[in-house]
């Protein structure tokens, strides 16, 4: 602290006549009072246009650290331009931090002003105390610090991301028309590192890939780590688009090569997607949710994506069937439809095919298009599934019920490739079949070649297993995916589902007609039946029937269903003609 003669204010360095040193008795009881407080605490005056000390506590006197040549404490400077003003207001008291440069830092104080009026020819006292917070304030800018980084990779977090893009923005220079953009990184595979080597790998690999994307920044670009295996950075960008490529090109460089994790050589794969602010007003979180949209869409299509409009809207849609369906799966809010599966050549009903379907409240009706999709990102398939296949076995044991007797029906349930991935589906029907009291033989399950081709010893061993429950297995949308024509060969497959692009125009389109007669040969070689999807007028039905198709399904024959009316379709057809 300086002395007061380095500072522009006036002396105050000895007691003025008629304070100090007159009123002894006084200044006793006074120093008595100071010593009782626990903190720095002093009694000033003003007097000829001075303030003095008239008695501090000992604490007050080490606080002070500056004194007059007769060993009397200073007011500290750092506190004395507000006691002026507040000797010269009429407030009777007043608070107010204050910051000083101590040995090991800087130091922070709280100090409270009180006026004790005047009496007996003693001027008006003023009680200054100040309490020590340079602890508290260490604590909480730690505190902070943590709050705002992540404790892994000692990035800034979501919020310390926001600060730092709000301290760019308002505290740097930028040229007139710049933007900033915001890249958003996701590590796709991050997960199975987790899963099958442990989280501890998954922290080494998430450490690496910050150090690597710290890389590729420029000056002046921050990287933050905004969520378990999300990465942002914000970056200036002076020539717009082009900037952002660039760096997109660089942050792909940094994670070309193997990251090395226990004995394992890894390479990390990562969806990014960017967004532009249109200028430098726009809101930095607003930017931020929109790269978060284009990076959701990247994952889907394997590409660089740039926020486009609409996409944010389609990202909240998407969030909203996600919360939506969830509650629908708690709460009994979805039904199956049933669309029937007709063998073309009795025109005999042989079995339906259940439709999940879901009327929301508030979304309205959801086509499974669209909340299938959703389901199988956000892990919903799961439990979705599970409902489909025991609700479906259910129905079968409604409609025997009802019936008197078991109908000569099946099922058919399809099955997503995530679902078939993550849960043990051939438990799932083999209780599902158990509850319901049905036999095997009456269910099918409908799979895509991508489930064989995602893992192709899990797909063997789940169709065996299906096998062993006396249950068909049919090959769903054959011709869209990218077929192992072995796999039909070594498989336990009876029976393929020809993709409704191919069915619905070819007797319109020479191609598609030479599709679905290649893949009835193949099928009759391999000993496969065929169902063909999409029949929607009765030529076709015909066609189909003349070229050796077993099964038709399509809205020329009925659309799918509630299961009362599927019912009553069977009931009335049941042993009649249908084409
Ligand atoms: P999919 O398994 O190929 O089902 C056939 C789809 O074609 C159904 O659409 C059906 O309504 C429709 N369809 C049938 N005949 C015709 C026709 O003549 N013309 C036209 N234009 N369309 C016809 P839907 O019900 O919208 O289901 C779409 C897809 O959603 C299904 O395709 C299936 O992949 C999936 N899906 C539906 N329910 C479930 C479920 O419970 N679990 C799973 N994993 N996927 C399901
Ligand atoms: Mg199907
Ligand atoms: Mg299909």
């Amino acid at each position: 602290m300086e002395s007061s003669s380095a500072c522009n204010r006036p002396a105050i360095d000895a007691p003025a006549s008629g304070v100090a040193g007159l009123y002894p008795e006084q200044e006793r009881i006074d120093s008595a009072w100071l010593a009782a407080l626990p903190q720095a605490a002093a009694l000033f005056a003003f007097v000829d246009n001075r303030i003095e000390v008239v008695a501090g506590n000992e604490r007050f006197l080490a606080h002070s650290q500056a004194q007059n040549e007769k060993g009397r404490p200073l007011v500290p400077a750092d506190c004395w331009n507000v006691i002026l003003a507040f000797v010269h207001s009429d407030k009777s008291s007043e608070w107010f931090e204050s910051r000083r440069e101590g040995k090991l830092g800087p130091e922070y104080f709280t100090c409270t002003l009180g006026r004790i009026p005047g009496a007996d020819g003693r001027p008006e006292l003023y009680l200054f105390t100040a309490s020590d917070r340079t602890n508290e304030r260490a604590i909480e800018k730690n505190l902070r610090r943590e709050l705002l980084s992540d404790g892994l990779t000692a990035l800034p977090n979501r919020t310390g991301f926001g600060e730092e893009i709000d301290d760019r923005l308002t505290n740097s220079v930028w040229p007139e028309n710049a933007q900033f953009g915001i890249i958003a990184i996701d590590l796709s595979r991050f997960s199975r590192v987790n899963e099958s080597l442990g989280p501890m790998a998954g922290d080494e690999l998430l450490i690496t890939v910050a150090k690597r994307l710290k890389s590729s920044l420029r000056q002046g670009d921050v990287l933050a780590r905004i969520g378990g295996n999300d990465f942002a950075i914000f970056a200036r960008l002076n020539n717009g688009l082009s900037d952002c490529l660039h760096i997109v090109q660089r942050i792909k460089e940094a994670l070309s090569s193997t990251i090395r994790l226990s004995d394992l050589q890894i390479r990390v794969d990562c969806a990014i997607g960017c967004a532009l602010s249109t200028s430098l007003d726009d809101d930095p979180d607003d930017v931020v949710r929109k790269a978060q949209a284009a990076v959701k869409i990247a994952k889907r299509s394997g590409k660089v994506e740039i926020y486009r409009n609409g996409v944010l809207k389609e990202a909240q849609r998407r969030f909203s069937i996600e919360s939506r369906l969830r509650d629908a799966l708690a709460q009994g809010g979805l039904t199956l439809a049933y669309q029937p599966l007709i063998h073309l050549h009795t025109g005999e009903i042989t079995g339906f095919e259940a439709l999940a379907r879901w009327d929301d409240p508030e979304l309205g009706r959801v086509p499974p298009t669209e909340f299938i999709p959703v389901a199988e990102e956000s892990g919903l398939v799961t439990p979705l599934g599970r409902w489909a296949a025991y609700e479906a076995a259910q129905a079968l044991a409604r409609w025997d019920a009802k019936f008197g007797t078991a109908l000569p029906v099946s099922v058919n349930v399809n099955l997503s490739p995530i679902q078939m991935a993550r849960d043990d589906v051939a438990s799932m029907f083999e209780e599902a079949l158990r509850y319901s009291g049905v036999a095997g033989n009456r269910m099918t399950a409908e799979l895509t070649e991508s489930a064989i081709v995602a893992d192709p010893d899990k797909a063997r061993k789940l169709l065996f297993a299906l096998k062993d429950l006396r249950m068909s297995v049919a090959m769903d949308d054959f011709g869209t995916g990218f077929s192992n024509l072995a796999s039909l060969h070594t498989l336990p497959i009876d029976i393929l589902k020809i993709d409704r692009s191919f069915v619905s125009n070819m007797l319109e389109d020479h191609d598609k007609a030479v599709i679905v007669r290649t893949i009835l040969s193949l099928a009759e070689s391999l000993n496969l039946k065929v169902t063909a999807e999409g029949i929607e007028t009765q030529e076709l039905a015909h066609a189909l029937q003349k070229l050796g198709c077993w099964q038709g399904q399509g809205y020329h024959f009925a659309r799918p269903m509630p299961e009362a009316e599927a019912f009553d379709y069977w009931r009335a057809r049941w042993n009649f003609e249908t084409i």
